[in-house]
């Protein structure tokens, strides 16, 4: 049996995310449907800090294209729903920064499309 078969398309076997997508590697669970998985960031800035990564490989922002607008539409509009899940306090008062570093100038370490969810009760350890 090939390595694509078992895998959905998009797969990267080497790319730390698509192996936490795959749960070849434990994560903290969010959210989870056909198109995307959402988790706790291993390492957090703040009281809520999550990523909703898609499950298709994407490397970063940079390679968005129109064929990804559902995708990407499904990605931001599940984001305040989960950060309200999460424990982010409402608008106004509350609220949370979305965050999608893109490239060594933009700070990402991790290439396969994430949105950092970040926020809860001030202050942070960052940001
Ligand atoms: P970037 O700098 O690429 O935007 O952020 C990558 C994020 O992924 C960082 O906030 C980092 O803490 C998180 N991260 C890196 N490795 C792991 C991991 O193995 N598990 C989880 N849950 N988060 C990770
Ligand atoms: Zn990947």
């Amino acid at each position: 049996m090939s390595q694509h078969s078992v895998h959905s398309p998009g797969f990267d076997p080497n790319c730390l995310f698509c192996k936490i997508a795959a749960k070849q590697i434990p994560s903290r669970a969010v959210y989870e449907d056909e198109q995307v998985y959402a988790f706790h960031d291993i390492s957090p800035w703040a009281p809520v800090h999550f990523l909703i990564i898609p499950k298709l490989h994407i490397a970063s922002m940079a390679q968005v294209g129109p064929e990804h607008a559902q995708l990407m539409g499904h990605i931001m509009t599940l984001a305040p729903r989960l950060a309200t899940e999460q424990g982010c306090r409402p608008y106004p008062d509350g609220g949370f920064r979305l965050i999608a570093n893109t490239g060594q100038d933009g700070g990402q370490e991790v290439h396969h499309l994430h949105l950092h969810v970040i926020g809860g009760p001030r202050p942070w350890a960052k940001g």
